[in-house]
């Protein structure tokens, strides 16, 4: 039985945080899926260049039983295209206010806030860090987001940290899943 205090499905054994398992992985995108470079060509449109690696990774967490959001506070077809070839179908593009769309992902996936981890690089960023249960900002992070991450990668936004963050992820889960 659950400990007075710990959340349900969070670990209760002495030594370890109540945290629970990770269900939902949420992604910023521009400094996080890319470098962060703006791209326009000729006629004007803008273009992102991903890592395959980070791609590899989603499968990875979705094969795992994972779930997987995006939320922008651009819009770009290129997002839309990566999503749909990821098969990540909670995606929410020119979001001003990243609180309540992050509350609404959770929801319809059926996860508390506590069982998300969001993925951030920039201030608009921060309210759903602070709501989800594991923040985790990238490499080349603003400072003042990289204070409120549980965890920080080592490898920048668009060079594989999200490879690093779904091994993070997933070697957390491991030890929920034997300790509860
Ligand atoms: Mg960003």
């Amino acid at each position: 039985m659950a400990r007075a205090g710990v959340p349900a499905g969070a670990c209760a054994v002495a030594g370890y945080p109540a945290l629970p398992v990770i269900k939902l992985l949420i992604l910023d995108v521009d400094g996080v899926l890319t470098g962060g470079e703006l791209t326009y060509d000729e006629r004007g449109c803008l273009t992102k260049t991903f890592h395959v690696q980070d791609g590899g990774a989603i499968r990875s967490w979705q094969k795992a039983g994972g779930r997987v959001a995006i939320i922008s506070g651009r819009t770009s077809a290129a997002v839309a295209e990566r999503a749909r070839e990821l098969q990540i179908d909670l995606v929410a593009q020119g979001v001003g206010d990243k609180l309540p769309v992050f509350e609404k992902f959770c929801r319809e996936a059926g996860v508390s806030a506590a069982e998300a981890s969001f993925v951030g690089d920039d201030l608009l960023d921060i309210p759903p860090m602070r709501r989800c249960g594991y923040p985790i900002a990238v490499a080349n992070a603003v400072p003042a987001v990289k204070r409120e991450a549980r965890y920080v990668t080592e490898r920048r936004g668009g060079a594989g940290a999200i490879g690093e963050v779904v091994r993070r992820l997933l070697r957390h889960n491991a030890t929920r899943d034997k300790c509860c």
